[in-house]
C-alpha cells in the first residue's frame, strides 16, 4: 500500500527547498529528494506532515 496516493505525491514538494518527494514506505516518511536537504516528513494517519519543524533530518 502506498502512504499517499500516486496523484497526490505528484504535487507534493518539499517546503524547505521545493524539491519533489519520494516515499519510503519503510519508514513511513516522506523524503525530499534534494541530496543538500533531505528532510524526512512524517505521514501520520495517512495525511502527509509537510512542516519542517516535524521533519527528521538526514544523518
Ligand atoms: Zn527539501
Amino acid at each position: 500500500m502506498p502512504l499517499v496516493e500516486a496523484s497526490l505525491l505528484d504535487i507534493l514538494v518539499c517546503p524547505a527547498c521545493h524539491a519533489p518527494l519520494r516515499e519510503d514506505e519503510d519508514a513511513a516518511e516522506l523524503v525530499c529528494t534534494s541530496d543538500d536537504c533531505g528532510l524526512a516528513y512524517p505521514v501520520k494517519d495517512d495525511i502527509p506532515v509537510l512542516l519542517v519543524d516535524e521533519a527528521r533530518r538526514p544523518g
